[in-house]
């Protein structure tokens, strides 16, 4: 774990956010550009602003120019390539949009309703899927949520919701109590997840004792669970470990859904050590995705498929029982699919979810040919 210079915990997470890099004049005081790719950069900003916190910016090994924080935070020329050597490319792989219910509610399997509570995020990563929305401005947040929760309520095949954004743990704690405890009450609900990055971006969040206890009151009423996104073991660090042990001790479980990420954790190595140091902070390995066909990211961000069940084959082999219990994911339109491994020249494939009015695809297995350099699978 990196030695940390600061103490972060004190901190007033709103008052920090002030201090966060947000433009490219700010972020030359920690890089050289010349004059060319400057210009590049700005260009860059205007389709995905910068949005860095002080923190994250502290991770960075300054000598190291690959370094893995660096990449997945300050922007990047590549980023202007919207398709490129991997393929074809679009703003939503997810396909989200077509199972938009109105007021942020996306309803794509029968049993999970996803709510995009927020657009703003600690931190903008430039790997985000999500990059279509996030950074745009919400002033509606608690109305359309409102709604939101109507729509929940009048579904009774929901047993589970995920608020999601954007970063949900970004709303001001009255905000978020707000939406959060309309939620409890709802009986055909077992359980709810807030998804959120601050473990690895911004964990001051969660020195908010105020945040705590809403977490707390509302997990002694209905089950709470924690998605995070750890990228690299370099995100692990004593401040995110006790920003964790925070959310542990009030029994909230804490999963990890990494992104497989060209030059970030793109080796076995990474993988493993990523795995291992979030098992030692008490997150569980849940979800490795491979990284989407986004515009101006799958480019300089995807690792061929091949290469991908590989290296997670290998991390695989040195990890214990619980460190590879993580799942290789496709986060495809018609559904999520675990990625098994090759037989010969075939990727093989078991579909885990599949969307509304398609359960007869759900659970079947997928033996596809692929060629070396394939990012994604056409299905
Ligand atoms: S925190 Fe999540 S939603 Fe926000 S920019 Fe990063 S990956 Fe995207």
């Amino acid at each position: 774990m990196k030695n940390e210079t600061m103490d972060w915990t004190q901190l007033n997470w709103k008052a920090e956010l002030t201090n966060n890099v947000v433009n490219i004049d700010q972020l030359k005081e920690y890089a050289d550009f010349s004059a060319e790719e400057e210009k590049e950069l700005r260009e860059v900003t205007k389709v995905h602003p910068i949005n860095i916190p002080r923190y994250y910016l502290n991770l960075i090994e300054k000598n190291d120019p690959n370094d893995p924080i660096r990449r997945m935070c300050f922007p990047n020329a590549d980023e202007l390539v919207v398709a490129g050597d991997m393929g074809e490319t679009t703003q939503d792989p997810y396909g989200d949009d077509k199972h938009d219910k109105g007021n942020g509610v996306l309803h794509k399997y029968d049993y999970t309703a996803l709510v995009v509570a927020t657009e703003y995020c600690a931190m903008y990563c430039r790997h985000c899927f999500r990059r279509r929305v996030v950074g745009r401005p919400n002033d509606q947040t608690l109305r359309k949520f409102a709604g939101a929760t109507k729509y929940i309520s009048n579904h009774p095949e929901i047993t589970n919701v995920i608020i999601s954004g954007g970063d949900p743990m970004m709303l001001p704690t009255s905000v978020l109590r707000q939406m959060l405890m309309p939620l409890a009450e709802i009986e055909h609900l077992d359980f709810v997840r807030i998804g959120t990055r601050t473990p690895a971006t911004y964990p001051i969040r969660l020195f908010d004792d105020e945040l705590i206890d809403l977490l707390q009151e509302f997990n002694e009423k209905k089950a709470l669970y924690i998605p995070t996104h750890f990228n690299h073991t370099n995100e692990v660090t004593p401040t995110a470990a006790e920003g964790v042990k925070r959310l542990r001790n009030i029994g909230i479980t804490v999963n990890n859904q990494a992104v497989l990420l060209r030059g970030v954790n793109d080796t076995a190595k990474d993988i493993k050590s990523l795995m291992s140091s979030l098992l030692r902070i008490g997150v569980n390995p849940y979800y490795l995705y491979q990284c989407m066909p986004v515009s101006r990211v799958r480019h300089h961000f995807q690792v061929p498929l091949k290469q991908g069940i590989e290296l997670v084959d290998k991390a695989k082999q040195d990890l214990d029982g619980y460190g590879k219990r993580f799942k290789f994911i496709i986060g495809h339109d018609i559904g999520k699919l675990e990625i098994c491994g090759m037989i010969d020249n075939k990727i093989v494939l078991k579909q885990l979810h599949a969307r509304s009015g398609y359960s007869e695809t759900a659970s079947r297995l997928i033996v596809q040919e692929i060629d070396d350099n394939a990012g994604w699978v056409t299905l």
